[in-house]
């Protein structure tokens, strides 16, 4: 069984009715799309999910997978402690991921945790996705300083690893997009905020998964995006697969973006859109490389 279904998402904690104290209601569009979400997910009864979060723990030159049994969270850190979490990792499935990365000397693995709770980047789907389906262990994956085609070759080895395992799993990319919407916002306002929102949106809903490789960095770094690297992480997983999008939402009401993506796997390999990507990326890959500890360790924006 293969990754049976996608999910782009957002994580602002002001969703969570304890945190946001009513503020939520400006991105009720967010929150009825979410449900969607964890309806479908609900209905899908996935074994395993796979969560990729901007907040998780990041290194410049290493995509860090979550060890051990499982791991507790809260959001005492936004003042709601009494919203709690305990997970099961899927163990097996880590251990496969882990062992193809080893065999292709691909950076990535479950050494250096420096945080064992869970991070409100995956707290927050885990939030609504709860409140409809307590079946499942999860997978947590954080992001690296790596270049975008790391991120997406990621994707595809999880992908491999999913198929080896013959794991019943869903793939949930948490990311919010450009926080730089509106003025008011708050990070400002900058043209490529926007625009960012508008490409990644258009990219994802026509599946396009090798153009999410075709972001310039630089033009990420002035829309403040948080989750493109984990949207990247997906579209490899989904590389070459036939699958139908979906969007249920995006807002920009609070000047940062919150889109919502859906995608079920309608059949495989209707395209090879790794190749031809993955050769322009490489042949960009001096340009887009981060250098070491430019974006280890933290975001450059609280979302
Ligand atoms: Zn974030």
């Amino acid at each position: 069984m293969a990754i049976i279904a996608g999910f782009m998402v957002p994580h602002p904690p002001m969703i969570v009715p304890d945190i946001g104290r009513g503020s939520e209601e400006q991105i009720r569009e967010t929150t009825e799309a979410y449900e969607r979400v964890a309806d479908e997910i609900a209905a899908l009864r996935p074994e395993t999910i796979i969560i990729t979060s901007p907040h998780s723990v990041m290194y410049a030159d290493y995509f860090h997978i979550s060890p051990g049994e499982g791991a507790t969270g809260n959001f005492a850190g936004f003042r709601a402690p009494q919203v709690r979490f305990n997970e099961t990792y899927d163990t097996e499935l880590v251990d496969e991921i882990c062992r193809l990365c080893d065999a292709e000397d691909f950076p990535a693995g479950t050494l250096g945790e420096r945080e064992r709770t869970l991070d409100h980047g995956t707290m927050v789907p885990l939030y609504f996705i709860r409140k409809k389906y307590d079946s499942g262990r999860i997978i947590r994956i954080g992001l690296s300083g790596q270049p975008l085609i790391d991120h997406y070759r990621l994707g595809m080895i999880i992908r491999d690893a999913v198929n080896n395992t013959g794991r019943r799993t869903v793939f949930v990319a948490s990311g919010d997009l450009s926080h730089k919407l509106q003025d008011y916002g708050p990070y400002g306002f900058a043209p490529e905020g926007p625009e960012y929102d508008d490409r990644i949106m258009d990219v994802m809903g026509r599946a396009a998964f090798g153009e999410t490789l075709e972001f310039d960095t630089t033009f990420c770094d002035k829309a403040a995006e948080c989750g493109h690297r984990s949207f990247v992480i997906m579209a490899g997983a989904f590389d070459g697969m036939a699958v139908r999008a979906e969007k249920l939402s995006h807002q920009d009401v609070t000047g940062v973006g919150y889109g919502i993506r859906a995608r079920t796997t309608a059949g495989t390999s209707l395209r090879d859109t790794w190749t031809g990507s993955a050769k322009r990326c490489r042949q960009n890959a001096s340009s887009r490389m981060l250098t070491s500890g430019s974006r280890a360790g933290q975001s450059r924006v609280m979302c």
